[in-house]
């Protein structure tokens, strides 16, 4: 009996050891990823530019995108489809008083540029950004509002780390990632997903250029870099 028992427990840890192999602890995720995401987009000389510098370092990214500015340069829009990054909408307007005057104007003003990406590009998405974030001034999202947007098949994403990039253009290269590495040394040093806040307004040049810094830095620590898409799992902040 003491004998069947010793083979029972031998089996049982080499069952064990091999459930780790193929199952790792952390919801079997092995590979970390950085998602560089532009909002504000497609601007007629920095976006290029941008998607000059992406391409030179192979670099694929996520563009929120306006539908104001996908009229005015559909173009570059399709530029940047052609290349393989993807595209999430960051509404028509991005006006706040337009925008965030209910909640079904924002819903719609999303609405309005899904199906946009879909007649005139034949791009089907349903990643969101919230103009200044899920926790704006303005319009708050809680659960109800949530809710609304997830009946709408809408997926939500905010970001871990933002370069201030929108508020602070002029920050030099190093600055920018200096402030990348910061924020992610106090807080996600553990996180096997990064997604990263920048911009493609006319005056984020040094955005561009803090492009190579940022991609030594994480590939350093082992991260890859990827596109999200609606099987991205959300990150969003609630009211
Ligand atoms: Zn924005």
């Amino acid at each position: 009996m003491k004998f069947l028992n010793k083979i029972f427990m031998l089996i049982l840890i080499f069952t064990l050891i091999n459930f780790q192999k193929s199952f790792p602890i952390n919801d079997g995720q092995t590979k970390k990823y950085v998602y560089l995401t532009f909002d504000d987009g497609p601007t007629c000389k920095n976006t290029p530019l941008l998607l000059d510098k992406l391409k030179e370092l192979s670099l694929p990214a996520t563009f929120f995108v306006v539908g104001k500015l996908v009229n005015e340069n559909p173009e570059v829009l399709k530029r940047i489809v052609k290349e393989n990054h993807s595209i999430g909408l960051h509404t028509m307007s991005h006006n706040k008083n337009k925008c965030y005057s209910s909640h079904e104007n924002f819903i719609e003003e999303n609405l309005e540029l899904q199906k946009l990406l879909q007649k005139d590009f034949n791009v089907n998405t349903k990643i969101i950004r919230f103009p200044f974030g899920s926790q704006n001034s303005y319009l708050k999202m809680d659960k109800i509002f949530l809710d609304k947007l997830h009946k709408n098949n809408f997926k939500i994403y905010d970001w871990h780390i933002d370069t201030l990039d929108a508020i602070n253009p002029q920050n030099s290269p190093e600055t920018i990632l200096q402030i990348c590495k910061n924020q992610y040394k106090k807080r996600f040093e553990n996180n096997k997903n990064l997604i990263i806040l920048m911009h493609t307004n006319s005056n984020n040049i040094n955005t561009i250029n803090s492009l190579k810094l940022i991609k030594d830095y994480f590939l350093d620590l082992g991260y890859e870099f990827n596109t999200l898409n609606e099987n991205t799992r959300e990150l969003f902040y609630i009211k």
